[in-house]
């Protein structure tokens, strides 16, 4: 009963504020772990080849014509898994293992970032928002840690580490909004590859797994960025109720 006691008598705030680290840490794994996997998922479907031969910048193109979507670049790009879409050049850009290849995994991940390309031009409300807030986000991440940290050690300006929270509270509004931004992006390019017949079969599947599993760095991301805030919370409320 003793220990039972000992637990109970800790609130929630007092968790996170003496454990948080472990809990981030742990999240941290996780991501980590989601993030290997995703390689190994892109790399076993890339040994499947698809059955129309059509390469990722060729399934790009497809998915953007059957938006509708004009004026988009497909640009060739160095790496590995490094595939994105630039709003400030309008360009898709894929890798080299994306590119030029004709697999399921190629296939999945340039549609999908051609689904980015097709958001910004029917100006889809979460990657708007997601857009908008990254500069906030930038300088909120690099102000938060000095700002929580002359706050706990000068307490003339304790106000400054609630400051540093807040900011670092944009780190996870952005993760927040990355999510449908993401699953929005792949449930595109699934349909499109679908509807359209670029792929069928085991090849929609794989191309549906790696998707899946780029999707899951996402949440991990978000997991520990949450985490994080709420422990940085407690350590500046807790250095509060000490005084
Ligand atoms: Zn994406």
């Amino acid at each position: 009963m003793v220990g039972e006691t000992y637990i109970y008598s800790y609130g929630f705030w007092d968790i996170f504020q003496y454990f948080g680290y472990f809990f981030v840490l742990i999240a941290a794994l996780a991501s980590l772990i989601v993030s290997a996997n995703v390689k190994l998922t892109f790399r076993k479907w890339s040994k499947y080849p698809t059955r129309p031969g059509l390469t990722g910048a060729e399934s790009a193109r497809l998915v953007l014509q059957a938006n509708g979507v004009s004026g988009v670049r497909i640009a060739p790009c160095s790496g590995e898994l490094t595939d994105h879409f630039d709003p400030r050049d309008n360009t898709v850009y894929l890798s080299e293992t994306v590119f030029d290849k004709a697999t399921a995994a190629a296939v999945g991940v340039a549609a999908h970032e051609a689904g980015h390309a097709v958001q910004h031009a029917q100006a889809y409300g979460p990657i708007k928002l997601r857009q908008a807030i990254i500069p906030a986000t930038n300088i909120g991440s690099r102000l938060s840690t000095p700002l929580i940290i002359a706050g706990l050690v000068f307490p003339a300006v304790y106000p400054l580490a609630l400051i540093g929270v807040f900011l670092f509270g944009l780190c996870v509004v952005f993760q927040l909004v990355t999510l449908p931004v993401e699953f929005n992006a792949s449930r595109r390019a699934v349909q499109c590859l679908s509807s359209n017949g670029i792929l069928a079969g085991d090849e929609l599947k794989g191309a549906k797994k790696t998707l899946t599993a780029a999707a899951l760095t996402y949440v991990a991301a978000l997991s520990v960025a949450l985490l994080q805030f709420l422990r940085l919370l407690a350590i500046v409320s807790g250095g509060r109720r000490r005084r």
